[in-house]
């Protein structure tokens, strides 16, 4: 049993909430996009939340958990769509969102503290002309510490790819719960122990990444008589060299139709590409939809008053926009058969019509196009579910499960060795989020339960 009249005592200096509904509302996220995860995470709820501002804070809440064996889960903006900051054993939910600050910037490479948003990074980076390579849609409140602890990847994936990915993530402060806690740098290839590890593997205080150039995006929506003509566009687009874009994004007919923003620039039947391109590549962009059958429908440049952003309606975002329509719309991640995408899409939209409405996304992943997809699928019980993944994998798609909070059989499909060994030396209680590591549990079980 937990002394918390000793932890509070202990933790006194830290501002904190402990009112049960507060700890609960804070220790939720989005799963509730899954009518799987949800009923198993509604209830779940840290005992405290701690609002650390400086280093000394976090060893002291480190220590305390060591002493005490108290689960230590790491919250950003819980803006995650798994119940990944959800802590399923109670313990203390720790918010980074003090860890605001760059603390350098060397041309195209940048030390920032893991609590700070995406969208104010870019803004503080903009002088320089250099920005973040990737957002997800979430970019405004996500922090970038939540980011490559529970993301994968989004607008800006096209050209740079997924985070995991060698090269996009160069260095790492994190602090552990080792008998006596401290904070250890990690460099190299070492930094993957804590890339999308739900933060099973430590509490990261400071990321060290490389930029992209800053462009000034032009954002352009392109309509087309069929989803597959948007598909079409979307791959020479994605495949066309010389442009140079971040974001490409086919919404299948009648996706547009549910996202406020776009529903005047949309007429019914119609398929959209939404793009975020160079200026110079517009013009190359407006050839191929004129050559393909499309109408652009709708354009914005930067100097344009933002009274939306194409960004907000991509990635999950399409997904946020079809639930507040209907909440029967679920979804699913994969990527397509490289090279058979369109007879894929048939193939299945055969057998599940309306209930599967085609999103997709255009990323570069191991030196190719690809076509990632997040289709809206309307809920009718985890048995149709079930039988909806088995087709679609049969068919040859490679499936990452939204619908689970266990980390290897969501995104990473597989145990991942170095974060396992790397939780052993710094974590050797298993208390950081507990629970959500499968290769912990199977080895160890959750020793903090
Ligand atoms: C509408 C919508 C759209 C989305 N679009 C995208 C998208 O385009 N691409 C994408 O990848 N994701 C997307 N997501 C998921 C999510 O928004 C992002 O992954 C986001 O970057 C998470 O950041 P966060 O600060 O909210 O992290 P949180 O949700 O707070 O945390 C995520 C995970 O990281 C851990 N964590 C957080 N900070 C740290 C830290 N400093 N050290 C160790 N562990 C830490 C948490 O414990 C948790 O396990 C979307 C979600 C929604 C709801």
């Amino acid at each position: 049993m937990v002394d918390w009249t000793a932890v509070d005592l202990a933790l006194a200096d830290i501002e904190s909430d402990r009112d049960r509904a507060t700890c609960q509302r804070l220790s939720l996220d989005y799963a509730h996009f899954s009518p799987i995860l949800w009923p198993q995470l509604q209830d779940r709820a840290a005992d405290r939340v701690l609002y650390p501002r400086s280093e000394a804070d976090l060893l002291a809440i480190a220590r305390v958990c060591v002493q005490e064996q108290i689960p230590l889960t790491v919250r950003g903006a819980a803006t995650g769509n798994y119940g990944q900051c959800t802590p399923l054993h109670g313990g203390l939910l720790v918010d980074l969102t003090a860890f605001d600050q760059i603390v350098w910037q060397r041309e195209s490479r940048l030390r920032v503290q893991a609590g700070a948003k995406l969208a104010a990074i870019d803004r503080a980076l903009r002088p320089s002309r250099w920005e973040l390579r990737w957002a997800p849609s979430t970019y405004r409140t996500a922090t970038i510490g939540g980011f490559f602890a529970g993301g994968s990847g989004g607008i800006g994936s096209i050209t740079y790819g997924q985070l995991r990915d060698r090269g996009n993530l160069l260095g790492a402060k994190v602090l552990t719960l080792e008998a006596e806690p401290r904070f250890v740098e990690l460099q190299g290839e070492a930094v993957q122990a804590i890339n999308h590890a739900y933060g099973c593997t430590g509490l990261i205080t400071e990321l060290e990444i490389p930029l992209a150039p800053a462009y000034d995006w032009q954002e352009c929506m392109v309509n087309f008589p069929s989803w597959a003509a948007a598909l079409d566009f979307a791959q020479a687009i994605a495949e066309a060299d010389g442009l140079i874009k971040k974001m490409v994004c086919v919404l299948a007919d009648p996706i547009p139709s549910f996202c406020k923003a776009l529903k005047d620039s949309w007429q019914t039947g119609e398929s959209a590409v939404l793009l975020l391109l160079t200026e110079p590549s517009l013009e190359g962009a407006t050839a191929i939809a004129s050559e393909l059958g499309g109408r652009i429908s709708w354009q914005r440049s930067p100097q344009d008053q933002p009274l939306f952003t194409l960004m907000e309606q991509s990635w999950n975002h399409t997904t946020l926009h079809a639930r507040s329509v209907d909440p029967v719309w679920t979804y699913l991640q994969m990527l397509l058969p490289l090279g058979e995408e369109a007879q894929f899409i048939r193939h299945i939209q055969q057998d599940w019509g309306n209930n599967l409405l085609w999103h997709l996304e255009l990323i570069r992943s191991h030196g190719q196009v690809r076509v990632a997809a997040l289709p809206l699928v309307r809920f009718e019980g985890r048995d149709r579910l079930q039988q909806l993944t088995d087709q679609l994998t049969a068919a040859g798609a490679i499936l990452f499960d939204p619908h689970t909070y266990c980390l290897e059989d969501g995104g990473m499909k597989q145990i991942d060795l170095q974060q396992l060994t790397f939780k052993e030396q710094v974590d050797p209680q298993g208390l950081f989020n507990p629970g959500k590591m499968r290769a912990w549990r199977e080895k160890y079980g959750d020793r903090t339960v």
